[in-house]
């Protein structure tokens, strides 16, 4: 489960993606609540980021950069991020995870598009592809 989205302040600006139907949940299943971001060694506060030229499927294969809106390539921290995420999936045997919609490392299917306008393009997020690769299915809060 993306952090944010549990009220965790872990979001760029120092805040959080709080969603009660998210929340709700809590009640019936247990959530483990994880930043990929943070995981990689993003600080909080962060200037935002986003994939330019594809998505997070070429991030991984090394055809696309995530950028900062400043210009600082940050790709490496959001790839070490995703296989921090993977290794705590898998070591409690986790199957489905829910993931902040649009997001440069958790959205699923849509991203925002690189330009920082809040325009968005088709494809995953770096964490939630490398999850996907490794047959863990994925939803978004939107989904819920
Ligand atoms: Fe939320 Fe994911 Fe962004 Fe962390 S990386 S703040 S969990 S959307």
């Amino acid at each position: 489960m993306s952090a944010c989205l549990l009220g965790v302040d872990c979001k760029y600006n120092g805040e959080n993606n709080l969603n009660s139907k998210v929340l709700e949940l809590l009640s019936k299943e247990t959530l483990i609540p994880v930043c990929p971001e943070q995981l990689g060694g993003c600080p909080t506060p962060r200037v935002p980021s986003e994939i330019v030229d594809g998505d997070g499927a070429d991030v991984l294969d090394g055809k696309a950069r995530v950028m900062t809106k400043n210009g600082e390539d940050v790709t490496e921290y959001f790839i070490r991020g995703a296989r921090e995420v993977l290794k705590i999936a898998q070591s409690m045997g986790i199957e489905k995870a829910i993931m902040k919609a649009r997001s440069p490392s958790c959205g699923f299917c849509s991203i925002y598009d690189g330009t920082f306008s809040g325009k968005t393009k088709s494809g995953n997020g770096v964490t939630t592809e490398i999850l996907k690769r490794n047959g863990i299915s994925v939803l978004t809060e939107e989904d819920v």
